[in-house]
């Protein structure tokens, strides 16, 4: 049974299970640098840019979540730092932090453009970033990403941390690709002081040859593997995203595991997605979506849009099944994570 009322309709967005939605994850673009095996095929077909939602109003729909009870705003795509004027955007959104309606304002890159924007980025009130970064071989970085430079990211890295910014690595964990490379790359990313993640991987849209099976490597066959070398200790550290952390005694950094395949943790998911054609889907692993870009433009005012906020948010479903086996090699939904941002 829905338990919104209508009395804080206008405030709060609480979904059917009573789960409070503060943290909305915003693609501002399909578009991206690279092609990452795991995440697009090669020759992607992009939107027209028609269908993409101006910068001014993919402002306006944020600054419509954050009047909602949003307190945490993450930009991501496709690349973010590749959208023309992105920082206009993050201008705006600034604005937000420095009233306190907004808690963070954060993005998930690759960084490929961090060296240029890094400053900027710190400047205007973003305190972390989340890097995506599978691997520290050179050659096998262009193979993942097809067209990426580890070195610009490397540059990239620094620029950010000149810029004193806190950086989360991502790394999805693949079997056979750099399983191998977890502990250096534990021992890399907590020696400059940074944070690591490790994903399953998602059977997330059609990306070509590559076969899912062969790629997925649950997590807790790579935490078993991390244990022979390392002391894990749990943590209560939260981010507000669904990484479960551990300490590692011997590094003392942080190391956490994202596990929607062996350990989904839907019951706690406080997010929405937003997408860059004003799509909203209410859970990352199912298909039901919102239009908020008619509502959007239908009014200047954002009374029809608050309420399409509100339908969208009673239809956030339990949570997503994602099965990767021999039964199930294909995609669980059609749409690549470019669409709604990781
Ligand atoms: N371009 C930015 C980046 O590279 O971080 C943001 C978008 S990217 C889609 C966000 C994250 O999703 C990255 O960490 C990427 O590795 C991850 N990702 C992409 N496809 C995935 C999949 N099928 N399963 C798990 N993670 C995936």
């Amino acid at each position: 049974m829905p338990i919104i009322g209508t009395s804080c309709n206008r405030s709060s967005m609480i979904d059917p299970f009573g789960r409070h939605i503060s943290y909305l994850r915003v693609s501002v673009t399909d578009r991206c640098d690279f092609r990452c095996v795991y995440c697009m095929a090669e020759d992607m077909t992009f939107l027209p840019k028609s269908e993409v939602l101006s910068l001014e109003e993919l402002e306006r729909l944020c600054t419509a979540f954050v009047r909602r009870g949003v307190k945490k705003l993450r930009m991501t795509g496709g690349e973010p730092l590749v959208r023309k004027n992105v920082m206009s955007l993050f201008r705006g959104l600034g604005r937000h932090l420095e009233s306190g309606a907004l808690e963070e304002l954060t993005l998930t890159t690759n960084g490929s453009q961090l060296g240029k924007y890094a400053q900027e980025l710190a400047d205007i009130g973003v305190r972390r970033v989340n890097v995506s970064m599978d691997t520290l071989d050179r050659d096998k970085f262009r193979q993942l990403t097809r067209w990426g430079d580890l070195d610009q990211v490397m540059r990239g890295l620094d620029a950010a941390q000149r810029a004193g910014l806190a950086i989360k690595i991502n790394a999805v964990a693949l079997r056979g690709v750099n399983d191998m490379e977890f502990e250096e790359l534990i021992r890399w990313s907590h020696g400059r002081g940074m944070d690591l993640v490790l994903i399953e991987v998602m059977p997330m849209g059609e990306i070509g040859e590559a076969a899912r099976l062969d790629q997925y490597l649950p997590l807790s066959l790579a935490r078993a593997d991390i244990a022979k070398h390392f002391t894990l200790s749990e943590t209560d550290y939260r981010t507000g995203g669904p990484a479960r952390y551990f300490r590692v005694e011997e590094t003392g950094g942080r190391l956490g595991f994202i596990t929607p395949l062996t350990h989904n943790f839907c019951e706690s998911c406080n997010r929405v997605r937003l997408t860059c054609t004003g799509t909203l889907y209410m859970c990352l692993g199912q298909e039901d979506a919102a239009d908020l870009r008619a509502p959007l433009r239908a009014s200047e005012s954002d009374e029809i849009l608050d309420r399409a906020i509100t339908e969208a948010i009673a239809r956030k479903p339990k949570g997503h099944d994602f099965i990767i086996d021999r039964r199930h090699t294909g995609p669980a939904v059609p749409r690549h994570m470019s669409v709604t941002g990781g």
